[in-house]
């Protein structure tokens, strides 16, 4: 459940019935959330009032424990459509960090294989996934490094979170089907040129590199204008589509 306080202060919990919710806000007992209608309002024991309700993606990404740094919710509905992710297809993942967009494939109904070096994150994703999107999705884990190859075919998309993606081109001209996407995201413009100038010597086409700027608004009665304070930078989303070149065809 996702609890929220007057001053919009929010808490991601999961439920136990007898458990208690501890803030400084005060105490809130899980039964007393346990069957309750999202949208009402429950008091803590100081009397503060919080509102209920069940949390979206967004909510959970950014509440969640996380090991890596997650791409931010504003980047992964972009990812979505700029890698073209739908139901059943095939995806491979690298690296998987915290698993927050892992959750975004999965719940676009992808099938999705990720690779992670590092044993720690393997695990908080796996257990992110499952506490938050379920055990039943299509979802492995692989404790591997992606730059030493990629031990699948005829994949649909890959999706590339991991500072050297120009590294792991050669293995996705044969992981990948022809016409399929890679998508990477890279925290700044020296890694994009250098990922850039690796794909225009390679079968990729079609490559498009841009960012997603958010600004929210204040919008209180007759003050309207923009939030002062606005996340400025995340990262840039490169992608780019398999092509069949002479070689490809003649091998
Ligand atoms: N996209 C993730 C965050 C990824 S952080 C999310 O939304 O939660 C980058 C991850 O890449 C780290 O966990 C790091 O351990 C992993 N990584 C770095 N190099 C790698 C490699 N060569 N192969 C596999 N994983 C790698």
């Amino acid at each position: 459940m996702l609890l929220i306080d007057s001053k919009d202060r929010r808490y991601l919990l999961t439920l136990r019935p007898g458990a208690m919710f501890h803030t400084h806000a005060g105490i809130v007992a899980h039964d007393d959330l346990i069957g309750c209608l999202e949208g009402s309002t429950v008091s803590g024991s100081t009397g503060r009032r919080f509102v209920v309700l069940r949390p979206t993606l967004a909510d959970v990404i950014l509440k969640m424990p996380r090991g890596a740094q997650v791409i931010y919710p504003k980047d992964l509905g972009a990812i979505l459509l700029a890698a073209d992710i739908g139901p059943g297809m095939r995806v491979i993942e690298a690296g998987v960090g915290s698993g927050a967009l892992s959750m975004a494939l999965l719940r676009a109904g992808a099938e999705v294989v990720g690779y992670e070096i590092r044993p720690d994150f393997a695990a908080r994703a796996r257990a992110n996934v499952e506490a938050w999107v379920g055990d039943e999705v299509p979802y492995r884990v692989e404790e591997r490094d992606v730059y030493e190859g990629i031990g699948e075919v005829g994949i649909d998309r890959i999706l590339l979170d991991l500072p050297e993606p120009w590294r792991v081109l050669a293995h996705a001209e044969t992981a990948l089907r022809a016409g399929g996407i890679l998508l990477a995201y890279l925290p700044t413009i020296n890694q994009v040129a250098e990922l850039r100038s690796a794909l225009r010597a390679s079968a990729f086409g079609l490559a498009r590199t841009f960012e997603v700027v958010e600004r929210t608004w204040h919008i209180d009665n007759r003050s309207v204008r923009p939030d002062h304070r606005m996340v400025g930078h995340t990262g840039f989303l490169t992608s780019a589509r398999l092509m069949i070149t002479d070689s490809s065809r003649d091998a």
